[in-house]
């Protein structure tokens, strides 16, 4: 048995296979080409080793599952043979004269776009088939191996980091834990595993080798260990302590359909984050109090266009009926920095966590951030949505946005289409220049959501990606802990409301301080909602000496 240690961001006892992430780094690029009945032929033997490539697929898998599943690579020969996507592939080698691997890049992309807006379930379904098979033509272009990156059975997932594009897209049912050999608490990747429920260890350094890929092993999440062809006695503990684990969650549990409210009787808000609609489940299961955080973004990073404003429409207003009535927070688009797409085609940055990224971005580009507020308007007149603006670092931007918003309000009231009556706006305040101006801010707009994981990488300048992170930031800072409560206090000196929704806003040792500071909701991954609650409903607030005397023990005043 070999064991291992890391830190812990998520707990939980998982079980499986390592499975090594490795990356495909391909780019496409666009080149000009003479000699394009080159590319042509280029393109017509890919496309022949393709379709060879799909009849061996289709033997094979009608072997394994039957003939009905294996039907679906007779499809992906159908596509390739299609006279639309073929024309647009002739469009371009033929008439721009473009390289093959470019027009067959551009030709998915089109064809999966016109799919999508399909009125036929059944077409916008093969979408992504259509993306499958130019994929496929694409290795071929590149006499590439098939490295896609598939798992077959429940594995535990190590990389040395993983982009959070790259978690999005892991088939989540075959993942029992991630393990990284860098990482932070903070990283979007230890975010996402603590909202999916995801055992997760980062840190490991090079302890974790790629000589351990397919053998066993035990992820203890609780302790931030892993075993690696663990013996009987370490199957036997894991086994009792997941027991243990599943009885205290038990207890917790019974706490739902309970107030958030403390021993003096103070009510407060427990709102889960989430970043897709797969997260909707569990922040009901743990009966969140609304969703204070849904992370809009992640939904362009799992795909390669641009979602429309009908398949935003659809996901924001599905987030809002499920909650039936129940408050909901939607982010606008926070791509930049470590959120990165290559359709966006952002410039290269040196650092990106200090460039175009955010409300910077969707003022830049008018045109994506028009549309999400379009479908999130269009979305409101189904329950109780508010607006939160990311990274906002001056009021001028808040004027800038509410111009927009208010001309995008008006379009749609023009047509007749139906818009909430009450629909807030807030803005995160993660920068320090956003705490520094939150009494003008706080003039400007309905609310404040604090996003610590930023505002510790900003006020600290350390990049929360940074593996040394841990080691050099202590937890909880005191001057981030002084901004809380100067944000608290200019948000309260003009009735505007606080919302933490970082991932400080889970630490139970903090809880009692927020309180005494009077932020006013709290917004955390969905698992870790009901042992807030649990914490909440152990306060007593009613010693007002007492608050007086924690705010300035904590804060050193
Ligand atoms: C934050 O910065 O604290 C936050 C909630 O946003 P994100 O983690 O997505 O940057
Ligand atoms: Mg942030």
């Amino acid at each position: 048995m070999i064991t291992l240690r890391g830190k812990s961001v998520f707990g939980g006892i998982a079980r499986g296979t390592l499975v090594f992430y490795r990356r495909d780094e391909v780019r496409i690029s666009k080149l000009k080409v003479n000699d394009y009945s080159r590319e042509w032929k280029r393109y017509c033997k890919a496309k022949e080793h393709a379709i060879e490539e799909l009849e061996q697929l289709r033997i094979q898998a009608a072997d394994e599952v039957g003939e009905d599943d294996a039907q679906i690579f007779y499809i992906h020969g159908l596509i390739l043979e299609d006279s639309q996507y073929e024309n647009l592939i002739a469009d371009h080698i033929l008439r721009q004269k473009c390289n093959a691997e470019y027009a067959v890049a551009v030709a998915g992309r089109t064809m999966a776009k016109l799919m999508r807006d399909s009125d036929s379930e059944y077409i916008r379904e093969r979408q992504s088939d259509v993306k499958d098979v130019s994929d496929r033509l694409l290795r071929h272009l590149q006499n590439r191996a098939n490295t896609e990156f598939k798992l077959d059975g429940i594995s535990i997932v190590c990389a040395d980091d993983l982009m959070p594009s790259e978690t999005v897209m892991l088939d989540k049912s075959k993942v029992a834990a991630f393990c990284t050999r860098g990482g932070s608490t903070n990283s979007h990747t230890a975010i996402l595993a603590r909202t999916m429920n995801i055992p997760a260890l980062i840190g490991m350094g090079d302890s974790l080798i790629d000589e351990y890929e397919g053998r066993y092993a035990i992820v203890d999440g609780y302790s931030g260990v892993i075993y690696i062809e663990p013996d009987d006695m370490t199957v036997r503990l894991m086994q009792q302590k997941e027991e243990e684990e599943g009885r205290k969650r038990e207890l917790l549990l019974r706490l739902r359909g309970r107030k958030n409210v403390t021993r003096d009787g103070r009510e407060f808000q427990v709102y889960a984050n989430i970043g897709s609609l797969s997260d909707l489940r569990s922040a009901i299961d743990n009966d969140a109090g609304g969703i204070g955080l849904f992370r809009s973004e992640f939904m362009y990073l799992q795909r390669d266009d641009f979602p429309d404003e009908e398949e935003l429409f659809y996901n924001y207003r599905r987030v809002i009926e499920e909650m039936k009535g129940k408050r909901v927070v939607i982010r606008t688009l926070d791509i930049g920095a470590d959120k990165n797409v290559d359709y966006f085609e952002l410039d290269k940055e040196t650092n990106p966590a200090l460039g175009i990224r955010a409300i910077r971005l969707c003022l830049k580009r008018q045109d994506i951030f028009r549309t999400q507020l379009r479908a999130l308007l269009r979305a409101s007149a189904y329950g109780d949505l508010a607006i939160l603006i990311p990274m906002i670092i001056d009021v001028d931007e808040v004027y800038r946005v509410k111009n927009i918003l208010n001309r995008v309000k008006d379009e749609l009231i023009d047509k007749g289409i139906p818009i909430g009556e009450n629909v807030e706006l807030g803005v995160m305040i993660e920068t320090p220049a956003s705490v520094m101006l939150s009494d003008l801010l706080a003039k400007e707009v309905d609310f404040f959501s604090i996003g610590t994981n930023d505002l510790e990488q900003y006020t600290l300048a350390i990049d929360r990606q940074n593996p040394h992170y841990e080691s050099i930031v202590p937890p909880n800072h005191l001057a981030v802990l002084r901004m809380i409560k100067v944000v608290c206090d200019n948000a309260h000196a003009h009735g505007k409301k606080v919302c933490i929704c970082g991932e400080m806003g889970a630490d139970l040792s903090m809880t009692e301080i927020f309180l005494d500071m009077h932020v006013d909701s709290l917004s955390v991954a969905p698992p870790q909602i009901l042992p807030l609650r649990k914490m909440i409903r152990s306060l007593n607030l009613s010693d007002r000496r007492q608050i007086h005397q924690n705010i300035q023990k904590t804060l050193h005043y």
